[in-house]
């Protein structure tokens, strides 16, 4: 049940089906475009309502929800994996990482309420003291795709309901189910209505909520086409852009090859490649290389691809057969244009085996563009300063990642890398909740993570009190 929806559709409803075997686990209403001042309306009587809660009934709600998520968590783990594919154990971190967001967006709305102006510090202003607060934006629409269907919901609801703000929220409509589910779960720990309303639609709704004047800000996460249809629409408001990657990591010749190895499977193949911060491209020192790969390469094999409810299962579907048939496609282009495939690359509907190519053309798709799938560019390099051009050459970027233990090599890496965040001895898809998070080139706009979102989601506004001319004559007077 959607318990935060005020509209009735008559237009249909949305099917959503499990990727791996395409049984139906539930529909939601599809809201049409003309659905959105409804929603609108409603989320403006919300804004009012969340701002005038104190921070602490704000931090009481989440804390709540997040002690109701966890007392829950099979159950929110078993709708993530029958809608979005992800395995059972993928899935259950994914529970876990969404309470502790629910948690940090409590503190933020306990520890982060504004700070003094020390107006007296500068020639001119003695006479004045005064504050900034973090004031609500009012309506914020947050738009999220389908592969963390319910932690990418939490990063954009946590933070704007700190802040003080309402939610129009429109979760990918391939995984809408989770965050329904813990929208009831915020309406049950106290927040008031109207508060969060859920949308569920396609992207004629989405583009219709985004234009929308009474509309604050944008918090967008998921592809660059739809990132760029959304900036177009928006107008004059704040847009928050956490797009794609298309991850490099370095794997230098001192390094411990086997922790390397392991890391780098994971970061790969971890939720199908269907990960902004999976590790696409792995940039292998010389020497080390022959061993990397053959070591590499056996790991994938040894990989179980296929029901994600299974526990012994390695790597889920994809989120469609289309999806799985498109990587195929753009894999095959890749060897078309020379690169060699070294294991996978078979597709049986949404089930795409873990692949892994080398001698991948610089000009090819699959070097320069995320993937998003469970696929993998090996590359031999013979210098640090090589591997860093290559890594720094698609033209937008999220993490990246090195293995090293040489630390003038980590720093140089950590400074010379274009990625928002640099990851020294682990693989490019480490996140934790509490740290800033976004792109760095091409589109980036904003930054995720708790503390840093919730600032993006409030407006400072200053007091400044003048002090009387008395006050300020007995306060500069000189001692007599
Ligand atoms: P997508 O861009 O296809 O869809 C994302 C959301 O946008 C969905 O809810 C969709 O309905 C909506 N949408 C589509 N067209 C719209 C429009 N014109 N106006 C408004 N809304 C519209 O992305 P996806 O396929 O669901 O997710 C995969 C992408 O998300 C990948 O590129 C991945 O890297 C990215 N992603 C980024 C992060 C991050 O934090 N940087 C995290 C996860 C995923």
């Amino acid at each position: 049940m959607n318990h935060a929806l005020p509209i009735e559709s008559s237009s249909g409803f949305i099917s959503v089906t499990n990727p791996f075997d395409g049984v139906e686990v539930g529909t939601v209403v599809d809201i049409p475009p003309e659905g959105a001042q409804v929603l609108i309306e409603t989320a403006k009587e919300g804004a009012r309502a969340c701002r005038s809660l104190s921070r602490y009934e704000r931090a009481r709600v989440l804390e709540t929800c997040a002690s109701l998520v966890e007392r829950d968590r099979d159950a929110f783990a078993e709708l993530i994996v029958a809608e979005a594919g992800k395995t059972v154990r993928q899935a259950r971190k994914e529970v876990l990482r969404c309470v502790n967001t629910l948690k940090l967006s409590a503190d933020e709305a306990r520890r982060n309420g504004g700070e003094v102006v020390p107006f007296d510090a500068y020639d001119g202003s003695a006479n004045r003291q005064g504050w900034f607060t973090r004031e609500p934006l009012g309506v914020i629409v947050a738009i999220t795709p389908y592969n963390d269907p319910l932690n990418l919901v939490a990063h954009k609801l946590g933070p704007a309901i700190a802040g003080g703000n309402a939610v129009i929220l429109k979760p990918s409509e391939l995984t809408p189910l989770s965050a329904i589910k813990l929208v009831g779960y915020l309406v049950a720990a106290g927040m008031p209505p109207h508060v969060v309303s859920v949308a569920t639609g396609g992207a004629a709704l989405g583009e219709a909520l985004v234009s929308s004047r009474d509309v604050r800000m944008v918090s967008f996460t998921g592809g660059f086409i739809t990132g760029e249809k959304i900036a177009r629409a928006a107008g004059l408001k704040k847009l928050a852009m956490d797009l794609g990657g298309n991850a490099p990591v370095i794997v230098l010749n001192d390094c411990d090859l086997d922790d390397a190895v392991e890391s780098c499977v994971s970061g790969a193949y971890w939720a199908a490649g269907q990960n902004c911060v999976g590790t696409q491209r792995i940039l292998i020192q010389s020497s080390v290389y022959d061993d990397f790969r053959s070591c590499f390469v056996d790991r994938t094999r040894a990989l179980r691809t296929g029901n994600p409810a299974l526990p012994d299962t390695d790597v889920g579907p994809m989120i469609t057969a289309q999806a799985a048939v498109r990587t195929k496609r753009v894999v095959d282009a890749a060897i078309g244009q020379g690169a060699t495939l070294l294991c996978g690359n078979t597709q049986d509907g949404s089930l795409y085996a873990p692949t892994v190519l080398e001698n991948v053309s610089f000009a090819c798709d699959l070097w320069h563009q995320e993937v998003f799938s469970p696929v993998v560019v090996l590359q031999r390099i013979e210098t640090l300063e090589e591997a860093l051009l290559l890594a720094n050459s698609p033209e937008y970027s999220l993490h990246a990642g090195i293995f090293t233990n040489d630390l003038h090599a980590a720093l140089k890496a950590a400074d010379e890398l274009e990625a928002g965040g640099v990851m020294i001895n682990d693989s490019s898809d480490y996140r934790f909740d509490a740290m800033p998070f976004g792109g760095f080139k091409y589109g980036s706009l904003g930054r995720e993570g708790v503390r840093f979102a919730y600032e993006e989601m409030t407006q400072p506004k200053v007091v400044c009190i003048r002090k009387s001319e008395y006050a300020t004559r007995k306060h500069s007077a000189t001692p007599r």
